[in-house]
């Protein structure tokens, strides 16, 4: 890179929208970043400093003020260079070394787990950005820049970790602050490293369709598009796109579509003056096509969480083809497309009000709630994943105010939307009017009353049964002080047993030891964490004394025969369902197959145990009128979330194809679920005509994500016309 004309070319992008550039400083900032990074390279030879200018570029195409600029010029300054804070304060001012050192990840974290040096260095950026919010914007910009030079980086392991990573942190944030096209790129890039055989046939498929269906189609529909408003006098700006593979393959993940009725490829985009044009563009759009249901959502009257505002619809289009429509004002538009940047950037470079706006996230302030109060970086990561999962519901309280939440809410998540208390004290629940159980999923619209009661408490079940971070992260906290005496008494019991039965004793200096190692701020947290099942009894014993691992394996290798193999797994799988009572024998029934990431209830039936149901499963309500006797059980998440799904215990879950009768078509549906890793345990042709395969199989899956995967990738292939959970 030739750093003269990278400078002069980033003073003319920035001079471009911002008259007032103090390009004397610019100039200076880039200088002391290019002599500090001088000698270091990136992965694929470059300088390092091209990364920085990179950076620096991006943040100039959101038009932000010179401030964040430089500091995108510094970020790694502090971290890789021998440039302390002290000189940057003193050249460049405070605000860029506050900026820069909120940026500059925490040093020397060594000897802890990767998940734990995630979190601490997530809790970080999150009490920087409560600081000033331009943190994020450096930060996601440096990560854009990083994910573009992905493919410089030559172990795939390492390119996975780094794709995911990003999915789960960076694309979220992305969303909640509103930048959507480094959302989208990042996405789609991190899909690919991911996913890549995913998706090259969503690339593959899109090809097709394009060719089918000629170049000229977005260009053709937005002329009809066009010709309709000029018809009626509306003053408007068009845009057309094909829609990225990944938002298809979330699509076809969320929706029960395959490929073949995937023609909804093209998004269009029309722009106009004011809000009532908005209502007038919809009504001639619905008038002259055809609506696609459950397409049609006003993000006008119901704004996203991140404040996001339009109309989106989905219709028969021109040219007989589905495609998305989203329709809203210049200034929505602003907004949708540079998010929280739209409201400052370099118009008011006063740093009052930018501080200012970052506290008023609500979505920040929930966050930090959770990382302050969380128990371990366990916690700190899988609460705020949650909680940053963007798709909402809306649904109203009592007086009519609007209340966003998680996709698939209850009315517990609700409660403790309002407040914590609200929700420690829920005994039930009203929606519309109507008394409904706690776990009843909600429906945009909904008009949900909490009922309380002031000695009530929340029960364990619950953990798993709301979708909100802040739900989950309270639920936690409340049991775990209620529980943790109890728990304390019994995780040290439970180690010194084992300890003691592997022919050791447990000591002060392992006690201290354990802490250390899985990171718990005191002996007592660690203690809590072993009562309640979240590290494991065994995990500790191993870490201390690596060679009981060997015994133990030695022991268990040759398992009796006969014990058959039922017993032994659901022994397994018992350890992982959280609300049982002690010594019951589970059975999974066959009626819905519940696997871990299902809601789930236990039917107790004297003297045959209790069976384990998918809630949504009819022959509960049938079981339930017989025995009369269901419990609240839920998945120890803890166990589940992480992959930690003891080995070799799988679940059965069965899913319906429908093929066309091709030859070849069986084979390529073992293929692919081969591929994946899945055992077919079962395959059962159910009828077969001249058209159609239409077979139940079972597959061996060690949760709903892996499940999910699997019924995806069928559905791309072109024999395969759908694919059911049973
Ligand atoms: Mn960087």
């Amino acid at each position: 890179m030739d750093f003269k004309e990278a400078v002069s070319c980033l003073v003319s992008d920035i001079q471009s929208y911002n008259k007032n550039l103090n390009e004397k400083l610019l100039r200076e900032a880039f200088e002391f970043g290019r002599v500090a990074h001088d000698g270091q390279t990136r992965s694929n030879g470059d300088p390092y400093y091209s990364h920085c200018v990179a950076v620096a570029k991006n943040l100039a195409g959101k038009k932000m003020d010179t401030d964040t600029i430089i500091t995108a010029l510094l970020h790694d300054t502090v971290e890789d260079t021998k440039v302390n804070s002290e000189e940057i304060t003193k050249l460049f001012g405070q605000d860029v070394a506050n900026l820069v050192a909120g940026v500059t990840k925490l040093e020397a974290l060594e000897n802890i787990s990767e998940v734990s040096k995630q979190a601490k260095n997530f809790r970080k950026l999150l009490l920087a950005m409560s600081e000033d919010i331009r943190v994020l914007l450096v930060k996601l910009s440096d990560r854009l820049h990083n994910i573009q030079t992905l493919h410089h980086i030559a172990k795939p392991e390492k390119r996975i970790r780094i794709a995911t990573e990003t999915m789960e942190i960076h694309v979220p944030l992305a969303e909640l602050i509103g930048i959507r096209d480094w959302k989208e790129e990042m996405e789609d890039i991190c899909f690919n490293t991911i996913n890549p055989d995913a998706h090259s046939s969503i690339v593959g498929r899109l090809k097709f369709i394009s060719k089918e269906q000629g170049d000229n189609i977005v260009t053709n529909v937005v002329k009809e598009l066009d010709d309709l408003m000029t018809e009626h006098k509306i003053k408007n700006e068009i845009s057309g796109r094909k829609k990225t593979p990944y938002s298809i393959w979330r699509k076809m993940q969320k929706k029960d579509i395959g490929f073949e009725q995937l023609s909804d490829i093209m998004a269009f985009r029309i722009v106009v003056d004011s809000v009532d044009d908005c209502y007038r563009v919809l009504g001639l759009i619905h008038a002259t096509y055809r609506l696609v249901p459950g397409r049609f959502k006003d993000y006008i009257s119901l704004p996203k969480k991140n404040n996001y505002r339009s109309l989106h619809t989905g219709v028969i289009g021109p040219a007989g083809q589905r495609v998305e429509i989203q329709i809203r004002t210049k200034e929505m538009h602003e907004f949708a497309e540079l998010g929280v940047a739209a409201h400052w950037s370099y118009k008011s470079g006063d740093k009052e009000s930018i501080v200012k706006e970052g506290k008023n996230y609500r979505w920040l302030r929930e966050l930090l709630e959770i990382v302050e109060h969380s128990n371990s970086d366990d916690e700190v990561m899988s609460d705020t994943k949650m909680e940053m999962y963007a798709e909402n519901v809306f649904v109203f309280s009592p007086k009519g105010d609007i209340v966003n939440l998680p996709k698939m809410a209850t009315p517990i998540d609700f409660a403790y939307s309002i407040h914590s208390g609200v929700g420690n004290k829920t005994i039930g629940a009203r929606i519309n009017g109507k008394v409904m159980p706690l776990k009843t999923e909600l429906k945009n619209g909904d008009q949900v009353e909490i009922i309380t009661q002031s000695n009530a408490e929340p029960k364990e079940a619950w953990k798993n049964i709301v979708v909100s971070g802040k739900a989950r992260s309270a639920i936690r906290r409340f049991i775990r002080n209620k529980r943790r005496d109890e728990y304390v008494e019994h995780g040290k019991s439970l180690l010194m047993r084992t300890f003691k039965s592997a022919g050791f004793d447990l000591t002060e200096k392992d006690i201290k030891f354990l802490t250390e190692k899985y990171d718990y701020k005191e002996p007592e947290m660690f203690f809590v964490a072993v009562g309640d099942g979240t590290r494991g009894v065994n995990e500790s014993l191993y870490a201390v004394h690596p060679e009981a691992r060997e015994t133990d394996k030695k022991t268990k290798e040759t398992p009796p025969p006969e014990l058959n193999k039922g017993k032994v797994a659901s022994k397994g799988k018992s350890s992982l369902i959280g609300g049982l009572p002690d010594d019951m024998v589970i059975r999974f029934p066959k009626c819905c197959h519940a696997i871990p990431g299902d809601k789930i209830v236990g039917v107790v039936s004297t003297g045959q145990g209790i069976s384990i149901h998918n809630v949504r499963c009819k022959e509960v309500l049938k079981e339930h009128d017989i025995q009369n006797s269901s419990i609240d059980l839920y998945w120890r998440d803890e166990l589940i979330d992480k992959e930690k799904v003891i080995e070799n215990v799988n679940f059965v879950a069965r899913i319906n194809v429908l093929a066309s009768n091709k030859p070849g078509a069986l084979n390529s549906i073992t293929t692919v679920i081969l591929n994946l890793g899945v055992n077919l345990s079962d395959l059962k042709i159910v009828s077969r005509s001249s058209d159609f395969w239409d077979v139940n199989i079972d597959l061996e899956v060690k949760s709903v994500g892996k499940l999910t995967e699997v019924m995806a990738s069928l559905r791309m292939s072109n024999d395969i016309i759908s694919v059911t959970r049973l």
